[in-house]
C-alpha cells in the first residue's frame, strides 16, 4: 500500500539517536516520520550509564532524567581480573537511568508531534533524488531524505549491502537488572578473563549488570549461569555480586554478533546517525551519550544547509561524513586501543600499576572517550 504524503525525513529506528533527532527536526517544523519495530518501553542490552555531556542539549528538547528519578553518578571503579581496584572522579559525571525509562521518556515527548509507524523497514530504494521505504508489512512511504538510526545491526545493513554485516564478530553480550546493594553514586567497570562486566544503579533502584564478552570464551560453558559462575566470579567484585545479588528478570536479555568494524556515516544517500553510525566499545560508557549527539549534530547540520537557496545532496553527504568524522573517530579509536589492552591480563596489569602511581591517568584517559557538555 503506498502512502501518498512525502515526508522531508523518514527515520529508520527508534532508540535514543532516531527519537532525539525527530524530536529536534519537528520542533523546527520539518515534516516527520520515524518508523520504529517495537512498542514501548522495552528493556534494552545496554549498560545503562550515560555521560552528563547531554543534559543541556536533553533539557532543551525538553527532556529531564531526573525527573524520573536518575542516579547522579561521579565515581567511577575498575578491576582488573584479580580483583585490583582503582577508583577516580569522573571529569564530567553522568547518570543511571534504564532503557526502559529513557527510551520511553523520548518517546512520550514525540508521540503527539511527528507521524510515528511502528513496524520493521525491510527495503530502502533511493532513486530520482527521492526515496522509497517498504515495511515488512507491506506499507510504502516516501521521503526526501532518509536517516538509519537502526543501531549497531539491523536487516536493513544486509539490505544496503553495508561492508561489515559480512564480517563475523566475536562479541556478545548480556544484560539484566538485580535487587543488591550498590551505591548510587558510582559506576563499577569488573575485568574478567575474556570480557568486562559494568554495574550501575538505575531509576528503578535496581543495580543493572551489563557484560561483554567473546563467543571463545562462553562456548566452553554454554550457559549464562554457569559462566557467570566459573568465569566471571575469578573476579572478587563479581563473585560478591553473583552470589548475592537477587536477579530480577525471568532471564537475562542477551545479544550477539556485535560489531565494532567502521561504518561510514552515509551510504546509499542514508544519513547514519547512532551506532548505525559507528558504535564505541561499550567499556567508554559513551553510546548513548554518542548518539544523542549524532542526533544533535545531524539535526542542526541539516536544519541549517537545507535553508540556504541552493544546496546539493552531494554537499550535504561530504560536509556531514566530515563532521561526524570530525567528532567521534577519534573518541572511537581511542575506545578500540583500551579495549584491547584491557583483554590482555598482562597489559592490564601494566596499565593499572602505572595508573596506581599516576593518579590522573585515568581522568585523562576517560576524558579522551568522552565530550564536552552538549549545549
Ligand atoms: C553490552 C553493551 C553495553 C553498553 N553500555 C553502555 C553504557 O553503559 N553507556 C552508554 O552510553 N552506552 C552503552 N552502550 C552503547 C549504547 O547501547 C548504544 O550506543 C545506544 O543504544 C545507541 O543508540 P541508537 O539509538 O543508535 O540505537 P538503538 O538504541 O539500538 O536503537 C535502534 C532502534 O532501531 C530499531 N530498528 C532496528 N532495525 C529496524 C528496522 N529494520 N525497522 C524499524 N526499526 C528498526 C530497534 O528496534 C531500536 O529501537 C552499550 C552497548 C553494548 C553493546
Amino acid at each position: 500500500m503506498a502512502n501518498g504524503e512525502t515526508y522531508d525525513v523518514l527515520i529508520i529506528g527508534g532508540g535514543l539517536a532516531g527519537l532525539a533527532c525527530a524530536l529536534h527536526l519537528s520542533k523546527n517544523n520539518r515534516k516527520v516520520l520515524l518508523v520504529e519495530k517495537q512498542q514501548y518501553p522495552h528493556h534494552k542490552v545496554c549498560g545503562e550509564y550515560v555521560s552528563m555531556e547531554v543534559v543541556p542539549y536533553l533539557k532543551s528538547l525538553g527532556i529531564d532524567p531526573f525527573s524520573v528519578g536518575a542516579k547522579r553518578i561521579g565515581n567511577f571503579e575498575i578491576s582488573n581480573h584479580k580483583g585490583q581496584l582503582l577508583k577516580t572522579k569522573l571529569p564530567l559525571g553522568g547518570f543511571g537511568i534504564s532503557r526502559y525509562a529513557f527510551d520511553a521518556m523520548l518517546y512520550n515527548a514525540i508521540k503527539d508531534k511527528v507521524t510515528l509507524h511502528f513496524d520493521t523497514v525491510d527495503t530502502v530504494q533511493y532513486h530520482d533524488n527521492h526515496f522509497e521505504v517498504i515495511t515488512q508489512g507491506k506499507e510504502v512511504f516516501k521521503a526526501d531524505y532518509v536517516v538509519g538510526a537502526y543501531g549497531k545491526r539491523s536487516n536493513i545493513d544486509v539490505d544496503q549491502h553495508r561492508k561489515f554485516i559480512t564480517e563475523k564478530t566475536p562479541w556478545l553480550a548480556v544484560k539484566a537488572h538485580y535487587e543488591y546493594d550498590f551505591k548510587d553514586d558510582t559506576v563499577a567497570l569488573h575485568n574478567f578473563n575474556g570480557g568486562y562486566c559494568g554495574l550501575s544503579k538505575t531509576e528503578m533502584d535496581t543495580v543493572n549488570a551489563c557484560y561483554l564478552t567473546t563467543y571463545k570464551s562462553f562456548k566452553e560453558f554454554g550457559n549464562i549461569e554457569d559462566f557467570q559462575k566459573q568465569v566471571l566470579s575469578k573476579n572478587p567484585y563479581l563473585k560478591e555480586f553473583f552470589q548475592n545479588a537477587k536477579p530480577l528478570f525471568k532471564k537475562p536479555l542477551t545479544i550477539g554478533q556485535i560489531s565494532f568494524d567502521k561504518k561510514l556515516p552515509v551510504e546509499n544517500h542514508i544519513f547514519m546517525i547512532g551506532d548505525s553510525a559507528g558504535l564505541i566499545h561499550p567499556l567508554c560508557g559513551n553510546g548513548m551519550a554518542m548518539a544523542i549527539h549524532s542526533a544533535k549534530i545531524f539535526s542542526e547540520f541539516f536544519l541549517k544547509s537545507t535553508k540556504k537557496e541552493s544546496y546539493s545532496r552531494l554537499d550535504l553527504e561530504t560536509q556531514y561524513t566530515q563532521l561526524w568524522n570530525k567528532t567521534f573517530s577519534n573518541r572511537l579509536k581511542v575506545g578500540r586501543n583500551i579495549q584491547g589492552m584491557l583483554l590482555h591480563p598482562k597489559a592490564t596489569n601494566v596499565g593499572f600499576s602505572v595508573a596506581k602511581m599516576f593518579p590522573s591517568i585515568l581522568p585523562a584517559i576517560i576524558k579522551r572517550t568522552h565530550g564536552e557538555l552538549l549545549v
